[in-house]
């Protein structure tokens, strides 16, 4: 790395590490150690030179009982059951907060890791020689209770998605598009205390008619952290230009995904070869979802079981694509929102299919020099690496 760069501050605005679940627990799985193959683990973000994480728990909380695509919901809306969460009410905001726990575990136990809730403590922790770690969390259940968020707001979540692959009772999802299928009255509310609080709001898994309610009810900038241009790669969970435009005109920044069916929708065509899901499967699926619905199984017991189980892809091939397909993506949302609005999302440790060059934190350098290799500036690279998500991080929750 040149000098140039070496104070470059770098942010990787959602991501997971890989961890183990029991009935009782969830423990970061070995974060110290390189594990190769692996997509994150704390070696990889210091060789990537990364300066902050927004580290994702409480999602998926969700148990998949249909693989059917999920641009087929839109076809379909409200007709088959594609995804339902196990968590809701108490047992949500309980598995909330046994994600936080395990992240709060994660940093103290680490000396590379430092758990911030400001970029203040952003740049503390670099000058320390650590990596600032935000809880974050794709799927904010609350119980439909504001208190919870007040309540996570003093356990230092600054940042929040709102709803991952299972719709909400207050909030729509991207995967099944209900009618009205926005903001319930409720929904505008949890927006209104976020704003209130001080947590910036992340809208990617958002439904489209979700992500214009919260455009039109907050009133502080809003970020989707991981989600790419649908004029790129249609598929559902993209955003259209126009969201992309709106989020940057109100100050707001979208973090590019890394996974290549987010930059090449053939990519997702391509995907084949593999067992799928059997009937017999989808059955016993279900059973477990009514199991757990009606109290005869501990949800943090049935995800235990799911998540030992789960091993099993959907698929064998996963086409994918080169770091110059990733970095047409910067282009694109650059020409729609300008180079201020943009950043890096990444969604790393679950990936099938890693852009290649940028398969991981590690490779985070590599995806930067793609960026000045397509003729970008050292300050418009300084922008997209961190600079525009410690912008809004600074105007919303500082
Ligand atoms: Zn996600
Ligand atoms: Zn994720």
């Amino acid at each position: 790395m040149s000098d140039e760069t070496s104070d470059r501050l770098t942010l990787l605005a959602h991501l997971h590490i890989q961890r183990d679940f029991t009935a009782e627990r969830i423990e970061y799985r070995e974060p110290a150690v390189d594990v190769p193959g692996r997509q994150v683990d704390v070696p990889k973000l210091k060789r990537g030179g990364v300066s902050c994480i927004w580290l994702s728990e409480g999602a998926p909380g969700e148990f998949t009982v249909d693989p059917t695509p999920a641009f087929q919901a839109v076809q379909r809306p409200s007709t088959a059951l594609f995804r339902r969460t196990f968590f809701e009410g108490a047992s949500g905001v309980q598995r909330l907060l046994r994600g936080f726990d395990a992240v709060r575990r994660l940093c103290e136990g680490s000396g590379d890791l430092e758990l911030v809730t400001s970029t203040e403590g952003v740049r503390r922790a670099v000058e320390a020689g650590r990596i600032g770690v935000l809880l974050h969390t794709e799927n904010l259940l609350i119980g439909e209770d504001l208190a919870m968020l007040r309540a996570y707001h003093e356990l230092g979540l600054r940042v929040t998605g709102l709803v991952h692959a299972a719709p909400q009772r207050w909030i729509d999802c991207d995967s099944e598009q209900r009618v009205p299928s926005g903001l319930t009255e409720f929904g505008r509310d949890v927006i209104h205390e976020l704003n209130e609080l001080g947590i910036l709001i992340d809208v990617s898994h958002a439904s489209m008619s979700a992500i214009d309610d919260v455009l039109e009810e907050s009133s502080d900038p809003i970020v989707a952290s991981h989600s790419n241009p649908k004029a790129i790669s249609p598929i559902q969970r993209n955003l259209t230009d126009e969201h992309i435009r709106r989020i940057a005109d109100g100050g707001g920044v979208v973090g590019i995904h890394c996974s290549s069916a987010f930059v090449d929708i053939e990519c997702q065509h391509g995907r084949g070869e593999g067992p799928g899901i059997s009937a017999s499967e989808r059955d016993r699926g279900m059973k477990l979802l009514d199991d757990v619905r009606s109290g005869r199984l501990d949800p943090f017991a049935a995800e235990a079981g799911v998540r030992t189980g789960e091993a099993q892809p959907l698929y064998q091939r996963f086409p994918t694509v080169g770091l110059d397909a990733l970095v047409d993506v910067v282009d694109h949302m650059v020409n729609v929102a300008g180079y201020e609005h943009v950043g890096i999302g990444t969604d790393f440790e679950f990936l099938e299919d890693v852009v290649e060059g940028f398969a991981g934190a590690h490779e985070t350098p590599q995806f930067l020099a793609a960026l000045e290799a397509r003729g970008y500036s050292a300050r418009e690279v300084d922008a997209i690496a961190g600079e525009n998500f410690l912008r809004v991080m600074a105007e919303v929750i500082d």
